[in-house]
């Protein structure tokens, strides 16, 4: 196997983690009642931006390639850039990074407790070390960082 093809099922393995974690806390006892309001993509109105380790960022850019985009989209009103501009609705959202999953916006109500979701933090973080992610980013630094990555 060469080099480059080892890479990719190294990356391949790390996003499936990914996915057993995404997996894992669907299956907590977190009652919340989103109704995709998207009021939690709104970066800007909310003050509060998503950061995605290592292998967020690649599922997400790997979800994003998927739909036949290799750059991530631009927005100028704050919003993130995978919420898509006419259908208001995520363009990744069954791959849609751990903070969109536990930061809840109060109608839906609120972020999941950290303590209750903190072994799932720390199995992403343990994925991010594996893939020398150097820790989470902002969203839009870590999609872009990602899409390069795939190449
Ligand atoms: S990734 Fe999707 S769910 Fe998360 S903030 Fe962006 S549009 Fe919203």
């Amino acid at each position: 196997m060469s080099n480059s093809n080892k890479h990719r099922d190294d990356i391949s393995t790390e996003i499936e983690e990914v996915r057993e974690v995404y997996t894992d806390l669907a299956a907590r006892p977190l009652t919340r009642n989103c109704t995709l309001r998207t009021e939690c993509c709104h970066f800007k109105l909310t003050g509060l931006t998503p950061h995605l380790t290592k292998g967020e960022a690649l599922l997400a850019a790997r979800a994003l390639r998927t739909t036949g985009r290799r750059k991530l989209p631009e927005r100028s009103d704050g919003a993130c850039p995978l919420l898509h501009p006419e259908t208001a609705r995520c363009l990744i959202y069954q791959d849609r990074p751990f903070g969109c999953r536990t930061h809840f916006c109060a109608a839906a109500g609120g972020p999941a407790p950290r303590s209750e979701v903190l072994d799932l933090i720390h199995r992403l973080e343990a994925i991010d070390d594996r893939l020398d992610g150097q820790g989470s980013r902002p969203l839009p630094g870590a999609l872009t960082r990602a899409l390069q990555d795939l190449g």
